[in-house]
């Protein structure tokens, strides 16, 4: 059995009442690691040390080449160990072979891509006033210790897309990882131990809600980067409030994928399947609806069909395996309750719809899609995060945008079309962060990545993802140095 201690102030330490937490297999349910889980001391403690690593300059003192060398330090040491870390996510939350193997190489690539970022100069001179009048700077600087709170579904990737940006900026952070995927992120803490990272500046801590909620509240904590469910994200948002700390918020979606009735049909299928249906849908950023117009509709579900029924179902460690168990028991069972939503409000049950017979033993559901799906039906408007997906038909392209554009949610968004000029003027009209054209999934580290709507508050990623993890200081230099020349000569303090 694998055991996992709480990385605290450099330190492994067990949690300060004992308290242990099993990290669970869903391919056949067994535990397969303890982990130490924290308790609200333990918390404060974390957040002590990052607040005293941050306050003594160790960190935040240094020079952007300083910086930059150690988090690559971190990239190269977690391609260095990313056999063992896919290993882990892969036991720990069900993420296939192939899915893991992308995001180790993604997580690598975070912290590199940000090791250069590190280098940018954030600070201006702005040009506002006549030359001898004054000078004007703007000072970017690192906004203080971060309480990162992260998902599931990418674990290391969320990790380092905290992780990397607020060292970037010369923030000190305390990390909680999702119960469910707390193994690779003490695997990580591990690795950036062995790095040059002085202690205190990263703390790593695994537990549940109640931890998270220590994270948000406690006062020396500066800024909550979180992602997750728009449910947690607003009790976050109230959170913070009380003692008005930044946030910045990556929530959930309903993304819809829209195909033209000019697209390639292949290109489409394979691309709205892998949209929906990667990582079993378990993706803020899943093309969960779509949208196709009379035209192309009956074709296309008919290929979508045959597609699922390719779809290899299997053990994640396996390279072939396309389909693995949910993260969870938890979320197999919120996927199955949402099919038989779907089901009830009278959606079409083309394919799927239950757990695939002979992987009773894992928390398995088959990839399930819904045609003839209206809008306003909970499964078109909830985020299910499973392999489900709701097939909505529209009268045409206004129509479809239209459609699109009826949710509370808007993180991402997809037009497949031959023609560019026509597919670029319906991404303008989509309300999301992130809307492709022929293509799905693909994040880029330099671009900035977030939600409009419900789906969140701010940006991550790229130049605008380091600047969210400072503040911005304006220092006038006036260079007018004759009292009687001053705009306030005569203005309230009397002349002799
Ligand atoms: P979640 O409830 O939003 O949790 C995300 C993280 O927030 C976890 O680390 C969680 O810890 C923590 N947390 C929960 N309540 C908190 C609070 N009051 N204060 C501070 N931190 C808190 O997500 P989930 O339970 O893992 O998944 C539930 C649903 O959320 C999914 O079915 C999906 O719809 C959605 N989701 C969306 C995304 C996304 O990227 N948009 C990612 C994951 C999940 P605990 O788990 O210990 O409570
Ligand atoms: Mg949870």
């Amino acid at each position: 059995m694998l055991e996992y201690k709480l990385y605290i102030n450099g330190e492994f330490k067990d949690a300060s009442d004992n308290a242990v937490m099993d990290a669970v297999n869903p391919y056949d349910r067994s535990v397969f690691a303890k982990l130490a889980k924290a308790s609200i001391n333990d918390t404060k403690s974390a957040i002590l040390a990052a607040r005293e690593a941050f306050d003594n300059g160790v960190w935040q003192a240094k020079k952007n080449e300083e910086r930059s060398a150690v988090i690559k330090q971190i990239a190269d040491k977690i391609k260095e160990n990313s056999a063992l870390l896919q290993e882990l996510e892969i036991k720990e939350s069900g993420s296939t072979y192939k899915k893991s193997k992308d995001d180790m190489f993604l997580t690598y690539r975070a912290a590199s891509t940000f090791a250069k970022l590190a280098l940018t100069d954030l600070n201006e001179t702005l040009d506002i006033s006549k030359e001898g009048v004054s000078k004007n700077l703007l000072i970017r600087e690192p906004i203080g210790v971060v309480s990162a709170i992260i998902p599931w579904n990418f674990p290391l990737q969320m990790a380092m897309w905290k992780i990397a940006p607020a060292l970037a900026a010369g923030c000190t952070i305390v990390l909680k990882p999702a119960p469910e995927t707390s193994v690779s992120a003490l695997e990580l803490a591990k690795i950036i131990d062995s790095t040059d990272l002085p202690k205190g500046v990263v703390n790593i801590i695994t537990g549940d809600a109640e931890v998270g909620q220590e994270m948000v509240t406690n006062p020396l904590v500066d800024k909550v980067a979180f992602t997750g469910s728009t449910e947690v994200g607003k009790i976050i948002m109230q959170n913070a409030a009380a003692s008005v700390k930044n946030v910045t918020l990556e929530l959930g979606g309903k993304s819809a994928s829209i195909i033209l009735d000019d697209a390639d049909l292949e290109l489409a299928v394979d691309g709205s399947a892998y949209a929906g249906y990667f990582h079993n849908g378990q993706c803020c950023v899943a093309g969960s609806r779509l949208i196709l117009t009379n035209k192309n509709y009956d074709e296309v579900v008919d290929r979508l069909k045959a597609k699922l029924a390719k779809m290899k179902i299997g053990n994640p460690m396996n390279k072939d395996t396309d389909i693995g168990p949910m993260v969870s028991e938890k979320q197999q069972k919120r996927v199955l309750d949402y099919i038989e939503i779907g089901k009830k409000e009278g959606a079409k049950l083309v394919y799927g719809g239950g757990v695939p017979k002979g992987f009773e033993t894992g928390c398995f559901v088959e990839p399930t899609l819904f045609a003839d799906v209206d809008n306003n039906m909970k499964i078109a408007q909830e985020e299910i995060f499973g392999p489900v997906l709701a097939v909505i038909k529209a009268k045409d392209e206004n129509d479809a945008v239209r459609i699109a554009n009826a949710s509370s949610f808007g993180l991402a968004g997809g037009v497949w079309s031959k023609d560019n000029e026509r597919a670029l003027n319906v991404a303008k009209k989509l309300r999301a962060g992130t809307v492709w054209i022929n293509e799905w999934h693909l994040l880029n580290d330099k671009a900035p990545f977030g939600g409009y709507k419900q789906s969140g508050v701010g940006r991550e990623l790229g130049i605008e993802g380091i600047k969210a993890y400072t503040e911005i200081k304006h220092i006038h230099i006036d260079e007018v140095l004759d009292r009687k020349k001053k705009f306030w000569y005569n203005v309230t303090i009397p002349q002799d």
